[in-house]
């Protein structure tokens, strides 16, 4: 992304464009950005050689995880639609693990029928209801455990996952137990110890606590598991603060560990594949100008961007046609919605806006279009794709006449 003639252009297209050719507000992704991060994130981890499952409820555009899936990438899902749509892009089963603490009878027989690599369970009821499926089709069935390893990822407290008071996994002593309840089960086999603790993960010091509770229950289990799933969770940056992991001295650890325990390594990365690949483009419809505040009324609204509502998450936004007038007033960036939270951004100070404009909020690639509704009985955004320097409609947006 970058401005020339003071034109903003993403990936060499012009914004402003694709806003004219496609409406708006329209979510638009980059190829070229989806790539290196996959890239990327295979040559932090290259010793350890892990299997990626991208975290598909980050985003779960067809056409998006098809490129995945042509990246060599598998999938991480937590519900039967979430499972259809991964292999409906072409991910390969043999790549895929199904993770949450809700999933249905149902949804697990889909699972096993498809014969997808891992149901990672996270309660004894549920490893029972796995079991039920198991004795009904008279096979065995391959499972991981999700250990909660009670660690704070020093996120926002709306996304941690690996505390003692979250819902998600099983205490360390129950993770133990169930292994010599059910290590001898005919139907089920225990291949996996899983683990996520949550997400914009900028440290690796909560990493490290987690892999040596991961290291306790492995020794004081005695078990060999095939695979330890790591989860993801690696934060971004979206250039609030500087902070970023240290994916070198994660990995360090990780490869050590993998030399002793000879295990496999999964990790599920959603953020950290597509949080900076997406972008949303909205119009300015209306400057609303108080004594105190300039409202930028755009036509995109918390419906279709809800992380600054829901968890305060910080999204920069720049716009399209960059000039040097600057307006030393406080600036709220706002959508249509009848909500007060229905704000993007608030800025000191920010360049002149007119009535017409475009501006781009960014790095909302993961955790935006899959966070949308139809509140206020509006329809959603498009989703373009760039790639090989065209722009590509990848979902349409409802009609309004289907959602009313
Ligand atoms: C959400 C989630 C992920 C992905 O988290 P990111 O922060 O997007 O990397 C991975 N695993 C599980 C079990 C999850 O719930």
């Amino acid at each position: 992304m970058h401005y020339t003639k003071n034109k903003l252009l993403i990936d060499r297209i012009n914004v402003d464009r694709i806003i004219r050719k496609f409406g708006s507000p329209t979510y638009c992704y980059s190829y070229n950005k989806l790539k290196e991060n996959i890239l990327k994130f295979k040559k932090n981890f290259i010793k350890i050689n892990p299997l990626i499952c991208f975290a598909v409820k980050s985003n779960n555009n067809k056409t998006i995880l098809n490129e995945i899936a042509r990246l060599g990438v598998g999938a991480d899902v937590v519900s039967k639609g979430e499972l259809m749509a991964a292999l409906k892009s072409k991910i390969n089963p043999k790549k895929i693990v199904f993770s949450g603490v809700g999933k249905t009878y149902d949804e697990i027989n889909f699972a096993v029928k498809k014969k997808i690599l891992l149901i990672n369970a996270e309660s004894k009821s549920e490893i029972e209801t796995i079991l039920q499926v198991a004795k009904k089709i008279n096979k065995t069935i391959d499972i991981g455990i999700r250990l909660n390893p009670n660690v704070d990822a020093n996120t926002i407290k709306e996304i941690t996952t690996g505390k003692n008071s979250n819902k998600f996994g099983l205490s360390e002593k129950e993770v133990i137990n169930l292994i010599n309840y059910y290590k001898t089960s005919k139907y089920l086999n225990i291949r996996c110890l899983s683990v996520h603790i949550g997400s914009q993960i900028t440290s690796h010091i909560p990493y490290l606590k987690m892999l040596k509770t991961v290291q306790k229950i492995i020794d004081k289990s005695n078990f060999n598991f095939k695979y330890i799933d790591l989860g993801g969770g690696m934060g971004i940056n979206y250039g609030q603060n500087s902070k970023e992991l240290n994916y070198k001295k994660y990995s360090d650890k990780i490869n050590k560990f993998v030399k002793k325990n000879k295990v496999n390594i999964i990790f599920e990365p959603g953020r950290s594949i597509v949080g900076n690949v997406g972008y949303l483009l909205t119009k300015i419809i209306y400057i609303k100008k108080t004594s105190k505040i300039n409202f930028i009324i755009v036509d995109a609204g918390m419906n279709d961007l809800m992380r600054p509502a829901l968890y305060k998450a910080y999204h920069r936004i720049i716009p399209t046609k960059k000039n040097k007038r600057k307006v030393s007033k406080r600036h709220d960036f706002v959508g249509p919605i009848c909500e007060t939270t229905d704000k993007f951004l608030s800025l000191n100070s920010y360049q002149k806006l007119d009535e017409g404009d475009n501006i781009v909020i960014c790095d909302v690639g993961a955790y935006g279009k899959v966070l949308s509704s139809n509140y206020n009985l509006r329809v959603g955004a498009n989703e373009v794709l760039i790639k090989n320097s065209k722009v590509f409609r990848i979902r349409k947006k409802e009609r309004l006449e289907s959602i009313i």
